[in-house]
């Protein structure tokens, strides 16, 4: 949709090229889902910049594929929190990721970083482009699970904010059924949202 992305100083094709080279095929569809569903959620809810929507769908995944070796090396480079280390890859891909982004693409803009960051987790205070990209991910059109009707009827016409405590509510009870632990960040989202929820 958008020739040029100003954040990372790059073209389209340029940036399809970095994004694709770092991950599966399957993952560069995924991501190439995520950044429309965030366009058509940005038109919908009235989010101004269309672009960086985008653009955060387009990046939220880069780090997915790294090993577990390299986001142990950023924690520590970085000196994030401690307790991270205690996560594993679902957690890391989003609140470590986005130092491998700012690395391999000089990505400044702290909005789109704090997207990224809380992708998976979200937080009790999300912007709306955070619950654009949480809600998005979720959404998209390649996702098949029960409930993603549902999830979709909220997101794309109802009320966004339904749309997150949706997510939010099936996510932890997903977590539950595995019997794996719960990142605290993600019960504070839960917390925070599941009143919007009628
Ligand atoms: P994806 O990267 O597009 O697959 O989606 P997400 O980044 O939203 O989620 C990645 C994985 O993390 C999914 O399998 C989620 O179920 C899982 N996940 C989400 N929240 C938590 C959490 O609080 N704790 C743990 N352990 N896993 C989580
Ligand atoms: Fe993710
Ligand atoms: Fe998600
Ligand atoms: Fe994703």
């Amino acid at each position: 949709a958008f020739e040029f992305y100003p954040e990372v100083g790059l073209t389209r094709v340029e940036l399809f090229d970095k994004i694709s080279a770092n991950m599966s095929e399957k993952r560069f569809r995924h991501v190439q889902n995520v950044a429309k569903s965030a366009l058509k959620l940005a038109e919908r809810w009235g989010y101004s910049e269309p672009r960086k929507a985008e653009l955060a769908g387009l990046l939220h995944d880069y780090a997915k594929e790294e090993t577990d070796a390299t986001f142990i090396q950023l924690i520590e480079k970085y000196q994030l929190d401690p307790d991270l280390l205690n996560w594993n890859n679902n957690v890391w891909h989003g609140l470590v990721g986005i130092y491998k982004i700012q690395e391999d693409l000089g990505l400044t803009d702290p909005e789109i970083i704090r997207a990224i960051e809380i992708h998976t987790v979200g937080s009790a205070a999300m912007t709306l482009l955070d619950k654009i990209l949480y809600v998005a991910d979720y959404v998209e059109e390649g996702r098949a699970f029960e409930g993603v009707d549902a999830a979709r009827h909220l997101a794309y016409e109802q009320d966004l904010d339904a749309a997150v405590a949706y997510e939010t509510v099936h996510t932890v009870a997903f977590l539950t059924s595995k019997h794996v632990r719960i990142y605290p960040q993600t019960i504070l989202t839960y917390n925070a949202y599941v009143d919007q929820l009628k």
